[in-house]
């Protein structure tokens, strides 16, 4: 949205509104564009700004054939950040692509395609030739040939291909549709994955979204923060600040990140291992002394009787639907492989805590002691983060408990299937599962 010959500002001027680039959080900004030569203002030109517009925020660009000084400030109309930003998105402005060289990050960006010689050194070459180069490599692979007007590939498995999904939904849609559609490779693997499947498994095989929540849900309806291999002071800073910073978090992480040593302040753990690798078995452990502390809670319960939340008897309930729907073909191709797992392996409640975790087995693989010594968590913080979630879920067994837990790529990234369907039980057991609404996010643009 842009307005021409704004009343306080330069002739010629625009105000468009945009948003950042940087992370899903996907916070409004404001681009202010005045001619080269006039004078940028301060704020009081710029109601939008909430306060002093920084040189990060500034730039020069071309646009629609005019050079303009731009300023681009996080938006105080926008609902989701309210004027706030993170260092990154502060700086979008000083890294807007600027044709005349006098970007920052302008002067680093290649200005055409390179292939990298024998000798190592990269070889500036022509958006014609890289063209050609591209062509005759990919065919010759694949043995396509046109013939007749018809195109056919011999062999589609000989080529692999890496996308990057960060970018525009222009790139990522054309990139699938030709190694999908037109060589008909299998063998496509996006940034994060290795394979053309969901990012998190084990997660909806528990029946969750990967992005199943609201901010709001999180800043209004939790209690307790648990997050898991994230970092969201530092990489989605406004969704932390706004949102999460203050109340009680338990933080799981190797480093001490800004967002540990935010939750510690606010009165909250920061679970530290000195190991890797063993992120499921710490999940499984905690699960497991949720349930025997429940059935502490009320020694007159057997666990073949236990009164379950009512989410997971919705996702119980579901699995005759899944497999149902499967049988008729009346899922999309991205959910048949979840509901064909899920019909023939789900574990029941009673299955998951006796035969699985083994509550009532002191010899279990799912001890808070061996979790503690496999993963180098001391023991007591370990005992402490139980504490915390097991006060946070147990107060409204038939409500919605006050949990919210937040992950990211040191758990998916890690031994994903295990990681995210353990992150997955661990939520149903405390209730942090809230009305389906993905926040932010990116438009990936595939099209298998
Ligand atoms: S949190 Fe920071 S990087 Fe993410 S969208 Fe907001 S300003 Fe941009």
């Amino acid at each position: 949205m842009a307005d021409t010959h704004d009343r306080e500002l330069p002739v010629g001027s625009l105000r468009i509104t945009t948003g950042c680039q940087y992370c899903a959080v996907g916070c409004g900004y404001s681009a202010l564009l005045v001619p080269v030569g006039a004078d940028l203002h301060d704020t009081e030109t710029f109601p939008e700004a909430s306060g002093f517009i920084t040189p990060a925020m500034r730039g020069r660009i071309r646009y629609r054939g005019s050079s303009f000084d731009a300023a681009v400030v996080p938006d105080v109309r926008c609902r989701l950040n309210k004027g706030n930003h993170s260092v990154r998105g502060g700086s979008v402005g000083s890294n807007l692509v600027s044709h005349d060289g006098s970007g920052r990050s302008t002067r680093d960006r290649l200005t055409t395609p390179a292939v990298r010689r024998a000798d190592g050194e990269l070889q500036p070459i022509s958006w014609q030739m890289l063209n050609a180069l591209m062509a005759r490599l990919l065919s010759e692979t694949t043995q396509l040939q046109a013939r007749d007007g018809r195109i056919s590939v011999g062999h589609p498995e000989r080529l692999g291909v890496k996308l990057f999904e960060y970018q525009f939904l222009e790139n990522t849609y054309a990139a699938t549709k030709l190694f999908y559609s037109l060589f008909g490779t299998p063998n496509v693997a996006f940034h994060d994955r290795p394979s053309a499947a969901g990012s998190s498994p084990g997660l909806a095989d528990t029946g969750f979204s990967p992005h199943d929540f609201a901010y709001k849900d999180v800043r209004d309806q939790s209690d307790l923060i648990f997050v898991v291999g994230a970092n969201p002071y530092e990489n989605q800073s406004v969704f932390w600040m706004n949102y999460c910073s203050g109340k009680r978090a338990i933080v799981l992480d190797p480093r001490r990140t800004a967002t540990a040593q935010d939750a510690v302040d606010a009165g909250g753990l920061h679970l530290q291992p000195t190991r890797l690798g063993a992120d499921s078995l710490v999940l499984h452990a905690m699960a497991r002394e949720i349930i025997r502390r429940w059935l502490d809670f009320d020694d007159s319960r057997a666990l073949t009787d236990f009164p379950l939340r009512p989410g997971i008897h919705a996702a119980a309930a579901s699995l005759p639907v899944l497999a149902a729907e499967d049988a008729g073909g009346g899922l999309s191709r991205a959910k048949l492989p979840a509901a064909r797992r899920r019909a023939s392996r789900a574990l029941g409640f009673l299955e998951f805590a006796r035969d699985f975790l083994r509550v009532d087995d002191p010899d279990s693989p799912y001890t808070l002691a061996r979790a503690s010594q496999a993963s180098g968590i001391d023991p007591d913080r370990l005992g402490e983060a139980v504490d915390l979630l097991f006060d946070a879920s147990k107060e409204r067994l038939s409500e919605q408990p006050k949990v919210a837990i937040l992950y990211e790529k040191g758990l998916i990234w890690g031994f994903n299937y295990h990681n995210t369907a353990a992150v997955g039980a661990l939520g149903l057991l405390t209730g942090a599962y809230l009305e389906r609404g993905r926040p932010g996010g990116r438009a990936r643009g595939r099209r298998p």
